[in-house]
């Protein structure tokens, strides 16, 4: 038997399509397994409202939704997310956690899973720590969670720009343009490393490895006059620092028309690669670690987020993860490590260099088949 009766399901920080798809799995597992459910509306701050909020019936229709199995009819399919996010600085806060935990208590939700990137598991984990077992699912389409290899969201947005160089490459041709696009990444590199190797890019600029400009700069002018290259595609992740005020990509593009000549413009690919009906993959995805979720609370087991690694749905510590992404991203202070033995710390330090090898390996790709 578990040792709870019912569950609390969220969603929170910047939304991915494939976050229905956790949703409805989370739910319906759940209620396979007699437990109750109720959809928390707007991440975190929707358990802040309803401990505000005297109204139990103003509570259930706004603020924790009992769901049922056709609560969550027909959402697979859908990108956003149907309880909606948010982000709540108050949650971090003593008197935000201590409204949370007012709601757990007074609705009786017995444990928490929430989807969302590294801040909602931090909170996942403030919310173990005082009381209410949680789980994290990881989905963004950034994939910028160290601790495991895909996250939700991040298929569909590549698929979805995908389509959008495609597009692009037709007017470059047509034109005999080369277009330098930022694309969404949030400080990491994978959506641009993907798609430059998906697209033909001829230069890619990311913030995890050193761009040496001026020879992207001669690869472009000589795709141009050895190779007679007419659409030239340049792709630019959007953590690459700006240059008085501008954008680098921005910048890129005014020296490459100094340099070379040729016609070039710029453009963003940003939200619009956030939305859209989720991928095959990322709706397996999100799917088998929706249940998984479910399974490990069953297990008596929290604080964990579900992760994807060498293709299996796993489940690693909330703290490992977040300080696996701390040292992963440069940013470990001083006593980050104390809490974990000589060999985690050796497991981090070998996940880190794994990550980084791939994203060197792909980038060093992309170049060497450039032209
Ligand atoms: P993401 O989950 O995509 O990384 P955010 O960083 O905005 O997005 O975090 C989402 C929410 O998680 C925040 O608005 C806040 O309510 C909660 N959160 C973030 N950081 C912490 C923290 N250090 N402690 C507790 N809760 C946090």
């Amino acid at each position: 038997m578990p040792r709870f009766r019912k569950i609390g399901i969220l969603s929170s920080g910047g939304d991915a399509p494939g976050m229905n798809a956790a949703i409805r799995a989370a739910t319906r597992r759940a209620l396979s397994q007699g437990l109750e459910v109720v959809g928390i509306q707007g991440g975190y701050a929707g358990l802040l409202s309803a401990a505000d909020e005297p109204d139990k019936e103003v509570i259930r229709q706004k603020y924790l939704r009992p769901f049922d199995t056709a609560s969550v009819s027909n959402i697979v399919y859908r990108g956003g997310t149907i309880l909606y996010s948010s982000r709540c600085p108050e949650f971090k806060t003593e008197e935000g956690m201590n409204k949370a935990l007012k709601a757990c208590h007074d609705n009786e939700i017995d444990a928490i899973v929430a989807i969302g990137g590294d801040g909602t598991f931090r909170g996942a984990t403030d919310l173990t720590n005082h009381g209410i077992p949680s789980i994290g699912i990881p989905a963004t389409i950034d994939n910028d969670i160290t601790a495991t290899e895909q996250t939700i969201g991040f298929d569909t947005a590549l698929n979805t720009a995908l389509g959008m160089f495609d597009s692009l490459r037709d007017t470059a041709e047509s034109h005999a343009r080369c277009l330098v696009t930022e694309v969404m990444g949030n400080g990491c590199g994978f959506l641009s490393l993907y798609l430059a190797l998906a697209t033909g890019a001829n230069a890619l600029a990311i913030p995890e490895i050193p761009f040496d400009r001026e020879q992207a700069i001669k690869t472009i002018g000589e795709a141009r006059t050895r190779c007679g290259k007419r659409g030239i595609l340049a792709i630019i992740g959007e953590g690459m620092p700006k240059i008085d005020g501008k954008d680098y990509g921005e910048i890129f593009k005014n020296e490459i028309i100094e340099r070379t000549g040729i016609d070039t413009r710029y453009n963003k690919i940003g939200h619009i690669i956030r939305g859209g009906n989720p991928t095959l993959r990322d709706r397996l995805t999100a799917t088998q670690m929706g249940v998984e979720a479910v399974n490990k609370l069953l297990e008596g087991r929290s604080n964990l987020v579900i992760c994807v690694n060498e293709n299996r749905i796993t489940a690693t510590d909330i703290n490992f993860a977040l300080v696996l992404d701390k040292m992963y991203k440069n940013k470990l202070k001083d006593g980050d490590l104390d809490n974990f033995t000589a060999f985690q710390v050796a497991q981090m330090k070998a996940r880190c260099e794994a990550r980084a090898a791939k994203i060197e390996r792909l980038y060093n790709m992309a170049y060497d088949i450039s032209m």
